[in-house]
């Protein structure tokens, strides 16, 4: 009998080779997740299993692993060879007061006993040995889990962590997130990365009309997203000439949308020259005015790459949720200045047009911007 953690990973649609990269890369970022650690890591079919650890470090292995995308579930949990005998030894031994159930699985079909008729028979094996116990189907107090596998092994625990699910990191490939220093981008990283995508981010600053402060702010919430991407490189521009220029050149109007416009061309320079096949906002519909439909359109305009932007629906409600849930809420409400509330002007556009944006360009260099703007570029690689 050996203890062991069990791991359960979805979308058990995903077949055939699909179904192999995706494992192969699951098991890949766990061995990462975990690298501080000693400890063998099992494959089998529909399982993987973490065994041979010290157990004071149980808990953290666990906490560590719910942040490894594409898993479902840990559980605690102890390993027998299959056969009938020996788990009704197992059962016979254990102590429960108080409901409990019987939920046997059973991937196995060359075993001898149906799941069901197996969960009377060790229910009442239970009921035998521990006086204090009864059973209670729908609402138990514990669960008894029987998980009888391909690989001739049973598994037997009962509670399980849930895991973030989303699919392997990197299967997805990778994409550039916009990382401003607020709560949503951070959230929309979180949220691609959730879906499998590997990230890069690049932030904007506008030193020295934002603080040092504000910078460190961003590179904060870069290393807290290392918790789930465990390394995020950060591409660090400066934004301070740009604005100057489009500050003196531009309708005050405009300001926005053509800052906008020249981030999201630098944004897919950056991902030209890094392999990078998608930009990654932090946009909602209508939360400002350069996050009407008008205005996305003419900032999505200038680039050709696919722009995601997964909290297009959500209510800022729900964003802050997850930004508690995921852990940069605190520092995202950190009271500092980002590049965009500079010059601000009093009434943005709330209903640009592309012909206007492009019109009040011709006042501006934008491709020299732009280059100056790359080559001058700072890279950072946040570890967790
Ligand atoms: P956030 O909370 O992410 O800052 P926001 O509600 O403040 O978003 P905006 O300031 O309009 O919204 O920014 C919209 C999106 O543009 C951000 O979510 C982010 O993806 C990107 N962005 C804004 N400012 C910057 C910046 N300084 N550097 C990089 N990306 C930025
Ligand atoms: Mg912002």
């Amino acid at each position: 009998m050996k203890k062991v953690l069990l791991l359960k990973f979805g979308e058990l649609f995903l077949k055939g080779k699909n179904k192999k990269e995706f494992e192969k890369q699951l098991i890949g970022n766990i061995k990462i997740k975990l690298i501080e650690y000693d400890f063998d890591l099992t494959v089998t079919p529909g399982r993987i299993l973490i065994s041979g650890y010290r157990e004071s470090l149980e808990e953290n292995i666990i906490s560590d692993l719910t942040n490894v995308f594409g898993l479902i579930s840990v559980s605690k949990a102890v390993e027998l060879d299959t056969s009938v005998e020996n788990i009704e030894n197992y059962i016979a031994k254990i102590d429960i007061v108080g409901t409990f159930r019987v939920n046997v699985k059973r991937a196995d079909k060359t075993f001898p006993i149906h799941s069901t008729d197996f969960e009377a028979k060790l229910g009442g094996i239970v009921l035998d040995n521990c006086p204090e116990s009864s059973v209670d189907l729908h609402n138990p107090k514990t669960h008894i889990y029987i998980d009888i596998r391909l690989n001739k092994k049973t598994y037997i625990y009962y509670e399980s962590v849930k895991c973030r699910g989303g699919l392997p990191l990197g299967t997805a490939g990778s994409a550039l997130l916009m990382l401003s220093g607020g709560i949503d981008s951070p959230v929309a990283g979180y949220m691609m990365a959730k879906r499998g995508l590997e990230l890069e981010a690049v932030h904007f600053h506008s030193y020295p009309y934002t603080s040092e402060q504000a910078k460190q702010k961003v590179i904060t919430l870069g290393k807290e997203l290392c918790k789930y991407v465990d390394k995020l490189t950060l591409h660090i521009v400066s934004f301070t000439k740009i604005q100057e220029q489009i500050h003196f050149n531009c309708d005050e109007e405009y300001m926005i949308t053509i800052m906008r416009r020249i981030m999201m061309r630098i944004s897919e320079r950056i991902c030209e020259k890094n392999n990078l096949g998608a930009i990654i906002t932090g946009e909602s519909l209508g939360q400002v005015a350069s996050q009407t439909m008008q205005s996305i359109n003419v900032t999505n305009s200038v680039v050709s790459l696919p722009v995601f932007r997964p909290l297009i629906g959500f209510d800022k409600e729900e964003i802050v949720a997850i930004s508690r849930d995921i852990g940069t809420y605190d520092t995202s409400i950190l009271p500092y200045e980002d590049c965009c509330t500079v010059f601000l002007p009093k009434y943005p556009v709330i209903r640009p047009t592309i012909k206007k944006a492009e019109y009040q360009e011709k006042f501006l260099n934008v491709d020299l911007l732009v280059n100056e703007a790359i080559n001058n570029m700072e890279d950072i690689v946040l570890t967790r």
